[in-house]
């Protein structure tokens, strides 16, 4: 069955997790590599899975797995043998899962919420290219190579036991009907669709948020469309957007406000953390279902999202 629609038959809003990155940075992880935070999945696994216990400590619903950045080439390319790199995305999962089940075998945490699913991140083929792209689109490969990079993972991701799949950050509507094309080789399996936008209409390369939600409205496995990596400012035009389109619940985990620079690596800008939560339950109004955060948002604001989420109305 599809997870993410049992859930929401026993609550309002699924919270999602915060950022994975910014927590590993906050307990001294060097995340300036081209693997990013996969390269923590090697050198410091138990840091992952005490981000992952944060969040669910803060009320996430769910955990998306270190394997963002976690692409067989992207390991390949830094060494690592078949094998190696293969059991580097299994772990991912294997350590999301096993940070719930610990949390879940506390009496206490089972206290007015759902098991929490684990969701296995696919980043987009421009976050192995490590140059910002994600952020672009536009590779200029084809639909085939794009499918040849997203099969294996989503193969390891399935097989590891992942709840669900992530397609993330994607710039791009032809990644998001090859990654389609992939997940049908896997079925009972469902993913959710989550572009990065470049404004309050339109995905990173261009496309029409709209035209995205309405390809993917007809796909069973497709199980919730919407953005992330994106200003949180955007969100709430970018669900009206999207909503015409689909009946399919829909997805917001934004940036908190600071604009990345792909060029110098860091994040910029005047932070509009402070307003997170009073924008997230306009989100929630205006009819998103899941919600949660990406870059630079933390545990204090799931804390925030699940105080007032979780509320039976
Ligand atoms: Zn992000």
């Amino acid at each position: 069955m599809n997870p993410l629609e049992k859930m929401l038959e026993s609550q309002p809003v699924i919270i999602l997790d915060g950022a994975l990155a910014t927590e590993l940075e906050k307990q001294g992880c060097d995340l300036n590599d081209d693997l990013w935070s996969a390269k923590v999945l090697a050198q410091e696994p138990e840091k992952i899975k005490q981000v992952h216990r944060n969040y669910f400590n803060a009320g996430a619903d769910c955990a998306i797995t270190a394997s963002y950045q976690a692409s067989m080439e992207g390991f390949l390319k830094k060494g690592y043998s078949l094998s190696e790199a293969s059991n580097l995305i299994r772990k991912s999962v294997v350590l999301a899962a096993e940070a719930r089940d610990e949390f879940w075998s506390g009496k206490d945490n089972r206290l007015d919420r759902s098991k929490p699913i684990i969701a296995g991140s696919a980043g987009p083929y421009g976050a192995y290219l490590a140059d910002g792209s994600e952020y672009k689109g536009n590779y200029g490969v084809s639909k085939e190579e794009l499918k040849n990079f997203h099969r294996p993972r989503v193969e390891l991701l399935v097989e590891a036991g992942a709840d669900i799949l992530a397609l993330e950050t994607v710039p791009s509507l032809l990644e998001v009907q090859a990654f389609v094309e992939v997940l049908h080789e896997f079925p009972g399996k469902y993913a959710w669709i989550s572009f990065s936008a470049k404004d309050g209409k339109h995905i990173n390369e261009g496309t029409g948020i709209g035209e995205c939600a309405a390809w993917l409205d007809s796909f069973e496995q497709v199980a919730a469309v919407g953005v992330n990596c994106t200003p949180l400012q955007y969100v709430s035009s970018l669900i009206k957007e999207i909503k015409p389109h689909t009946d399919k619940p829909v997805i917001v985990y934004p940036n908190s406000g600071e604009i990345y620079n792909a060029a110098e690596n860091k994040w910029e800008g005047a932070s509009l953390q402070e307003n997170f939560n009073s924008q997230a339950k306009i989100w929630y109004e205006q009819g998103a279902q899941l919600i949660g955060g990406c870059c630079r948002t933390g545990p204090e604001e799931i804390k925030d999202l699940a105080a007032w989420g979780r509320k039976k109305e």
